[in-house]
């Protein structure tokens, strides 16, 4: 109950449904009320192929080039005043001022590798998708496909669920190899 209570009002009979302990729910949004029977999409949910997508998107944290910039100025204001000759004492801050920002722009440089490694992050996901990584957990199968369908996707962006350019482009090619039969025929012995 309360807050822990993670629980969505059916829209098409107004029941609370509820899903537990709150958490991340992983699953297909599209669900069936258990009061009223009906489909109805359920913002609690996420399709577990486009959360582990959303995995790949790291944001670069501004913050993190702040934090660095900020000693490392304040460093070269004492340091600057100490080879003056204007004060003789600023050697100390400027000293400790400059190792906090060493320790702030390692962090920044660990930033930037991160989201440097973005695409190479999507590639490795797209691979796993495509079975290159081995067999797909049941639970990202049955995800794929049900996002398989262009008209599934639709839906999901209808009820403002952001889907990714892949899963459109995957989705027209597996319904284009559907309507004109496989792009690659498989060899065929023919039998007189
Ligand atoms: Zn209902």
């Amino acid at each position: 109950m309360g807050l822990l209570d993670n629980k969505t009002v059916c829209p098409r009979c107004g029941e609370y449904i509820s899903h537990g302990i709150k958490g991340r729910l992983i699953g297909p949004p599209f669900r069936i009320c258990p009061h009223c029977d009906k489909l109805y999409y359920d913002k609690a949910f996420k399709e577990p192929a486009l959360a582990t997508y959303a995995e790949k998107d790291v944001k670069f944290n501004w913050m993190k080039a702040v934090y660095a910039a900020f000693p490392t100025a304040v460093s070269i204001l004492y340091l600057n005043s100490y080879f003056k000759g204007e004060n003789s004492f600023a050697i100390v801050p400027g000293v400790a001022f400059a190792a906090i920002g060493v320790l702030f722009i390692i962090v920044l440089i660990c930033e930037i590798v991160k989201v440097a490694g973005k695409h190479e992050r999507e590639q490795k996901i797209i691979d796993l998708f495509e079975g290159r990584r081995g067999e797909l957990s049941e639970e990202l199968k049955d995800s794929m496909s049900r996002l398989a369908d262009p008209k599934y996707l639709d839906a999901l962006e209808y009820y403002g669920v952001n889907v990714p350019d892949y899963f459109h482009e995957r989705a027209e090619r597996l319904s284009a190899e559907k309507a004109d039969g496989p792009a690659e025929q498989p060899e065929e012995e023919t039998e007189e």
